[in-house]
C-alpha cells in the first residue's frame, strides 16, 4: 500500500482510525530533516504495531524568537522517501496555519517541570512541545506513541502531561542513537563546521568520563559534575549551558548519584545548542 501523506487533521484522524480498526496503531511525531535515531523509533514502532504513522511539523510555538524556526533544515521529499522506505502507512504533514489558526488560544502548560534543565534557557519550549503532542497525539489517537531517550526533559515533561490528563496512549521510549564517534544524532548536527562537530565530541565524551566515574564507585555529585566540567571546559570551541545530575522524573537536582540519575548537558558550538544525557546504571 502506497504511503498517504495527509495535511487537515480531519483527513489525518479518519485515516488513523481506519487503521486503528485493523490492530494496533504506533506514532512517531518528528520535525523532519530524519537521521538514523527518528528512524530507530520507526522501525521500534514497525515492530511491535500493526501499523505506524507519522508526523513532520516544525512547531513554531516551541522556539523562541531568537531560535532557529526559519533555518530549520525541511527536506521534504527525502524524508518522505525514508518514511515510505520503512514502511510507514500515513505521515501528517500540517502548516502552522492548519495548527494554529486565527484564534488559536490553549496551551499546555506543565509547571514546575516546563522550567527545568533546557526549559531555564529556552522559555516556553516545552509549552510548545507539550502542546503540540497533545494536539497530534488527539488527531492520531495511537495505541502507542514513540519519543527518543535524547530528550530526557522532553520525555520527563511528556510523561507528566500524559499522566496528567488521563492519556491512554503508551509512551516508548527510545535508547539514543550515536554517531560511531560518540556524537548524538540531531537534525541541529547538520549546522556544525567540521571544528565545531569536533568541539561537541566533548558533551558525550564527558557523559562517559562521569558515567565511568560512577561505576568506579563515585557517588557524590558534586565530584561526578566536576568531572565531567573538567572536560567540557577545556574544550574552547563549546559554550556550556547547563551540565546537571538530576532526578528523569522530576529533573530536580539530586542529592546521591544513585543508579537512575539523569547526567543531562547542554551546550553551544558557535550558534548551534547541542544537547546530550546519559543514565547512571
Ligand atoms: P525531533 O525531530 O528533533 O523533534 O525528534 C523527533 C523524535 O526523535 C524525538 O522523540 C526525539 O527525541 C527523537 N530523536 C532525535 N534524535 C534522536 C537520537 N539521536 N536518538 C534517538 N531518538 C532521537
Amino acid at each position: 500500500m502506497p504511503m498517504e501523506i495527509l495535511e487537515s487533521p480531519a483527513a489525518m484522524r479518519d485515516c488513523c482510525r481506519r487503521l486503528r480498526a485493523q490492530g494496533s496503531l504506533g506514532f512517531v511525531p518528528t520535525m523532519g530533516a530524519l537521521h538514523a535515531g527518528h528512524m530507530s523509533l520507526i522501525a521500534a514502532s514497525r515492530q511491535r504495531d500493526a501499523a505506524s504513522v507519522a508526523s513532520i511539523f516544525v512547531n513554531p510555538a516551541q522556539f523562541g524568537p531568537q531560535e532557529d524556526f526559519s533555518r530549520y533544515p525541511r527536506p521534504r521529499e527525502a524524508d518522505l522517501a525514508q518514511l515510505e522506505q520503512a514502511g510507514i502507512a500515513a505521515v501528517f504533514l500540517p502548516t502552522s496555519a492548519v495548527m494554529y489558526p486565527e484564534g488559536y488560544a490553549s496551551y499546555v502548560e506543565v509547571e514546575g517541570l516546563s522550567e527545568r534543565l533546557c526549559g531555564r534557557s529556552r522559555p516556553g519550549h516545552f509549552r510548545g512541545v507539550a502542546t503540540v503532542v497533545l494536539k497530534l497525539c488527539q488527531i492520531v489517537n495511537p495505541e502507542r506513541a514513540y519519543f527518543g531517550q535524547k530528550d530526557a526533559a522532553q520525555v520527563a515533561v511528556l510523561r507528566r502531561m500524559f499522566h496528567d490528563f488521563n492519556c491512554d496512549w503508551e509512551m516508548i521510549v527510545c535508547p539514543i542513537v550515536r554517531e560511531p564517534d560518540g556524537l548524538a544524532l540531531s537534525s541541529r548536527n547538520q549546522y556544525l563546521s567540521p571544528a565545531q562537530r569536533q568541539s561537541a565530541l566533548a558533551l558525550s565524551r564527558a557523559l562517559r568520563a562521569m558515567a565511568e566515574a560512577h561505576a568506579a564507585g563515585r557517588r557524590s555529585p558534586a565530584q561526578l559534575l566536576a568531572c565531567g566540567r573538567k572536560i567540557l571546559d577545556a574544550e574552547a570551541g563549546l559554550r556550556l549551558d547547563y551540565l546537571e545530575a538530576v532526578d528523569v522524573q522530576t529533573l530536580l537536582p539530586v542529592a546521591d548519584a544513585a543508579a537512575g540519575t539523569l547526567i543531562a548537558v547542554a551546550a553551544w558550538a558557535g550558534s548551534t545548542r547541542l544537547i546530550d544525557n546519559c543514565v547512571l546504571a
